[in-house]
């Protein structure tokens, strides 16, 4: 039964997994980025890539196209995924903690050759704290002793087609950082040996030079959280959304890059941002996402849009937002929602920010 507010719930509606990449710093998490998104570019000018402004958005086909090795199913159910672009060297730890904080996944990237770091332990605590599954990224595998590469190709492939030396030093790495994860109190195993990945957490051997194993990791992301997140994923009608960046642009004023982790945003809806000096009431002046293929740095020439519906990044357009704080709640001001309740709803929000901040 529906009625006009409720959507249904099932397989048919789920929106997209949102992903986070954490990880020491150097292990590769930009370039892992740019590999699955160059790679994409790469295959088309229609692949349909959207880079989205702090985040990257893959279409379910664009992933499909990526991983036809693996025979994968014609279809998936989710309809794409939506990686944030986390902070690289730069990134502290409270921007980090809100990273995994929105997301339904994540990737936590080691670097085969180095295993284990503070920062890796860090990562890992984060994400047990914040109770989000991950899968680990075994990265930079083309660096093992005699490794011939295969571009692109799925691990399995990669490594059958190694010297046995080159096998035997991937093997010990491996082991090696099992052992690691095993002292943090973490099973882990290869991703293609692990029978219950409730239990234990899968490592998919990458690289983020050569390609190798990105289909692999791509796909694992996609149908473990279609298979176990299916009420997490499923659409609704109620805006959940993060404010992540807040940024001046030229022709545009103040503006707020955010994340819809679910609902839908109009132009022209009223919405309620927690402030420094209070609540910011405001209006969507627009809803704009970058173009789809082109760079992520490029500037101008934003695609505008009459809704946008999760899951998804915006930049966001509105009056009075020049005091917008990071990592705090957007909400829309609806027939349901009365203001004083959005206001009090939006101030809460800094209130749990700065125990969050607090605590780490
Ligand atoms: P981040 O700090 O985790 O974002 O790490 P980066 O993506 O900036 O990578 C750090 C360095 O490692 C750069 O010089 C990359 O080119 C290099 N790198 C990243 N991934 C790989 C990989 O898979 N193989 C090799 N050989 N180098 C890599």
């Amino acid at each position: 039964a529906q009625n006009s507010d409720a959507t249904p719930k099932s397989e048919e509606n789920l929106r997209s997994p949102i992903c986070c990449i954490m990880g020491h710093v150097d292990a590769g998490k930009t370039k892992l980025l740019d590999c699955i998104r160059e790679t994409n570019v790469q295959e088309g000018e229609a692949g349909g890539i959207t880079q989205q402004i702090g985040a990257t958005y893959f279409p379910a086909e664009n992933i499909l196209e990526r991983t036809k090795e693996l025979k994968a199913d014609a279809k998936l159910k989710v309809p794409g995924l939506l990686v944030i672009d986390t902070p690289g060297h730069e990134s502290f730890t409270n921007l980090r903690s809100r990273g995994s904080g929105l997301c339904d996944i994540a990737i936590l990237v080691v670097d085969i050759m180095d295993g284990l770091k503070p920062q890796t332990i860090e990562s890992l605590n984060l994400l047990k704290m914040r109770n989000t599954k991950f899968i680990v990224a075994l990265n930079k595998v083309d660096r093992i002793y005699d490794w011939k590469s295969n571009p692109n190709a799925p691990i399995r492939n990669a490594i059958k087609q190694q010297s046995k030396n080159a096998q035997s030093h991937f093997n010990m790495r491996l082991t090696n950082v099992i052992t690691q994860f095993k002292e943090q109190g973490l099973n882990t195993e290869l991703y293609y040996e692990n029978r219950d990945m409730g239990e234990t957490c899968s490592i998919v051997p990458t690289s983020a030079i050569t390609g190798e194993g990105i289909p692999d990791l791509l796909l694992l992301l996609v149908k473990w959280t279609e298979k176990t997140m299916v009420e997490k994923l499923t659409y609704s009608n109620e805006v959940q959304c993060t404010v992540l960046e807040v940024k001046v642009v030229e022709g545009h004023g103040t503006t707020i890059d955010v994340v819809l982790v679910n609902g839908v945003l109009h132009e022209g809806d009223q919405i309620v941002v927690c402030g420094m000096q209070g609540p910011i009431i405001t209006t969507i002046r627009a809803l704009l996402t970058p173009h789809p293929m082109k760079e992520l740095r490029v500037k101008g020439n934003y695609l505008h849009h009459k809704e946008i519906k999760a899951a998804q990044s915006i930049k966001i357009t509105a009056q009075g937002l020049e005091h917008a704080i990071v990592g705090t709640g957007l909400y829309v001001v609806g027939h349901h929602n009365d203001l004083e309740d959005t206001k009090e709803s939006a101030m809460e929000d800094m209130k749990s920010d700065l125990i969050n901040i607090g605590c780490i």
